[in-house]
């Protein structure tokens, strides 16, 4: 009698050689970002929040060379997932107490640099001030429908510090750990949506279309020219801002009249889905003038909830 392929076997019989799941890799991940933010900075109508960006990043690169591993997933949980084709951790659900330590540790180095912008310091005192309860309950909003209009200056520097914990955990899996997921719009390990989409260059994930999480930066596979929201195949279009190269394109779904943005590595190989997007606002503000509304958000960037008060 056939009997059932578990997800290592299936691996096994693809010959197409190219990594279904890339994991972040704790040394370089925000190193790379930080570098990218700094280059695109140049000559950008918001390089101001590109520098402080690129030092919140380079705080984060710090932090977590000094943060402890984080422990791993619970083998029930591991199993549940692969049988249920469930992300591993929904990053909700399964917050690390160690964040919040993370969490001031990054307001620490902010509140100590020279440049840091002047609006800042009192976003930075309110956290300090919330008790680890608020600060929890705070970090839920950031990563479900988005924080309360009142929390929008505090919410890039709270997604900062679960991006450390959530990257950190992510890194010390094994492929082989990461379920198949329905739907496959969501990341595989976290169940964050993507930031963005990265046509990877080089190795055997070159010329490759994988999914960026916001959260933890595990990137997994999916066909060029589908939409990253609904998975539709049909109606998928491409726009860029005029004589602004292709390195950044908005993939459009007329299915669910949303967008999100490719990143091509082929255009720029020191692209990084993360920075691209977050410094490419000019093709969001274009993208207001069309029917499309952005698929989901750039963790680092404080956008209101549609119904935020
Ligand atoms: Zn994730
Ligand atoms: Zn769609």
């Amino acid at each position: 009698m056939p009997r059932i392929l578990q997800p290592g076997e299936i691996e096994a019989l693809d010959h197409s050689g190219f990594p279904r799941v890339r994991l972040p890799q704790r040394g370089s991940l925000f190193a790379d970002r930080a570098a990218r933010l700094r280059q695109l900075a140049e000559g950008n109508a918001i390089a101001d929040y590109l520098r402080f960006a690129a030092r919140l990043v380079q705080a984060q690169h710090e932090a977590l060379a000094r943060l402890p591993a984080t422990a791993p997933p619970p083998a029930d949980r591991m199993a549940l997932a692969q049988a249920h084709s469930m992300p591993l951790m929904p990053a909700a659900d399964t917050l690390d107490p160690g964040w919040q330590a993370v969490l001031r540790t990054l307001l620490d180095a902010l509140a100590a640099a020279d440049d840091s912008p002047a609006a800042l310091a009192p976003v930075i005192a309110a956290l300090r001030q919330r008790t680890p309860a608020a600060l929890d309950a705070l970090a839920v909003q950031v990563l479900g429908d988005g924080p309360p209009a009142a929390e929008l200056a505090a919410a890039p520097l709270v997604m900062a510090a679960l991006q450390i914990v959530f990257a950190d955990r992510a890194s010390r899996l094994s492929p082989q750990d990461i379920p198949y997921t329905d739907p496959a719009t969501l990341c595989p390990v976290c169940a964050s949506p993507p930031v963005a989409s990265v046509l990877r260059i080089g190795g055997a994930a070159g010329g490759h279309r994988y999914l960026h999480c916001g959260t933890c930066a595990t990137e997994w596979h999916m066909v060029r020219i589908k939409c990253s929201h609904c998975e539709s195949t049909q109606g998928i279009h491409y726009q860029g801002v005029q004589d602004g190269g292709s390195v950044v394109l908005a993939e459009t779904c007329d299915s669910c009249q949303t967008y999100r943005k490719l990143v091509n590595q082929e255009k720029d190989p020191h692209a990084e889905p993360l920075a691209d997007d977050l410094a490419s606002l000019t093709l969001d503000l274009l993208m207001g003038d069309t029917a499309f509304a952005r698929a989901s958000a750039n963790p680092l960037l404080a956008m209101a909830r549609e119904d935020a008060p």
